[in-house]
């Protein structure tokens, strides 16, 4: 789990190759070592019970949180600029680790029309076995409208900031603002962007997603995702 990222000091192309990982805390090992354990032992029954608390952030258990996964969440989250990130298996599990924690439970989903086949399938095949439904938006484009098409129950708005494969560009400010109006989050899928083009942080989202097999790796050699929180929106009203 990233719970801090590295002051924005130094530039893009510095933080994409440092941010994230200092060789001080690991050995001076100018790669990243990959920590191939599931768990992490304890200075003492202090320390553990302060993990277990979550009043002390450190490495527990590799589903939680490994220092080796930290080195990507903390990454992207300083070159977007987030509070903090979470990695996972893929861009996929990235979305429905977001939807679920915000729509379980019979939620709504405003959605952009504009989006991932792998999106589009799932949101219409598998999400709404679970109770999310989705409301396909007609004025993603015409944010002004927009806010008529948020129900009582919108748990969030979900938009493509580049939509893949279509490339259309909703205005996210705006539709930010509309989310904001309403109480509820703006999430936005990233991927085709990545933060080197756009940083919807900086244009009000709350939740970024990635899927890391994308641009954000670049090399088509794995699967990965990622979720990010920007820290400022009040989670505890939904
Ligand atoms: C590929 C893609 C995803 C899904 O990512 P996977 O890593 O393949 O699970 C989600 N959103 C967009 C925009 C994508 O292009």
């Amino acid at each position: 789990m990233a719970n801090e990222t590295q002051a924005p000091a130094y530039r893009f192309d510095t933080q994409r190759v440092r941010a994230g990982y200092d060789p001080k805390e690991h050995q001076n090992a100018v790669s990243p070592p990959i920590y191939q354990t599931t768990a992490c032992d304890f200075r003492d029954a202090e320390h553990a019970k302060n993990l277990f608390s979550f009043k002390e952030a450190g490495n527990l258990y590799t589903r939680v949180g490994n220092p080796t996964v930290a080195v990507p969440e903390q990454r992207v989250a300083a070159l977007d600029g987030a509070s903090g990130a979470i990695a996972l298996a893929s861009g996929m599990a990235a979305i429905s680790h977001t939807l679920l924690n915000l729509a379980e439970d019979g939620g709504r989903i405003l959605t952009s029309p504009y989006l991932y086949g792998g999106s589009a399938d799932s949101f219409k095949k598998i999400y709404p076995k679970l109770g999310i439904r989705f409301d396909y938006a007609k004025n993603i484009l015409n944010p002004e409208k927009l806010a008529e098409e948020i129900k009582p129950d919108t748990k969030a708005i979900f938009i493509e900031s580049i939509s893949n494969p279509s490339a259309v560009l909703p205005d996210v400010e705006a539709i930010a603002k509309v989310a904001h109006d309403a109480g509820i989050p703006l999430v936005v899928d990233n991927t085709v962007a990545t933060p080197y083009l756009f940083k919807p942080i900086e244009h009000g989202a709350d939740i970024v997603i990635y899927s890391a097999t994308k641009g954000l790796n670049g090399h088509g050699n794995l699967i990965g995702g990622l979720v990010l929180e920007s820290g400022g929106f009040d989670w505890r009203n939904i």
